[in-house]
């Protein structure tokens, strides 16, 4: 099994059975073919890498990765970001200099989360006009089951585990 190694992996998702830890979209799955930021997380029982959209990782994880890895060699300490288009490259570099990812990113992760409240109200009721209230996301269960934690004990939300692994990609 493939080691955490730096702690931080990005990656094109293969598969779409990938879960987001971000909030911003609503905590929606993550399609394959879409950039994805991992954390490594090793619970003692079991070790996973939580995933979150790339518009979805937060300043404080960016921070975190900069901590981490430096912002100066991220093509050779980040794990996976030579794979990726060299537009992307550039722009998770960017990010971590930058300390936040770019708005256009972010907005993709919001539309993630609009978009599903869209589809469900709209199937109930039409006729209401397009509200500006952000989303009712559900997003701060409680945490009273969480059962692991990061091995990044400075990180912040991203590893927040349900104790199931089924949402996990075993690979
Ligand atoms: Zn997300």
């Amino acid at each position: 099994m493939e080691q955490g190694g730096s702690g931080y992996r990005v990656e094109i998702a293969s598969n779409s059975r990938s879960k987001c830890k971000g909030s911003l979209c609503g905590r929606s799955k993550i399609p394959a073919g879409a950039v994805r930021f991992g954390t490594f997380v090793d619970s003692g029982r079991f070790q996973s890498w939580a995933w979150k959209h790339w518009g979805c990782v937060t300043p404080r994880m960016l921070k975190n990765v900069k901590n981490r890895l430096g912002e100066d060699d991220l093509r050779n300490t980040l794990d996976g970001i030579t794979a990726l288009p060299d537009e992307w490259i550039d722009k998770i570099i960017r990010a971590v200099q930058e300390g936040h990812v770019a708005a256009e990113d972010e907005r993709e992760s919001k539309k993630i989360a609009n978009g599903m409240k869209a589809s469900t109200s709209t199937s109930i009721r039409s006729d209401k006009k397009p509200s500006m209230v952000p989303p009712k996301v559900v997003r701060k269960t409680k945490r009273h089951h969480v059962t692991t934690k990061s091995v990044l004990s400075d990180s912040d939300d991203e590893a927040e585990f349900t104790g199931s692994s089924e949402e996990y990609d075993s690979d």
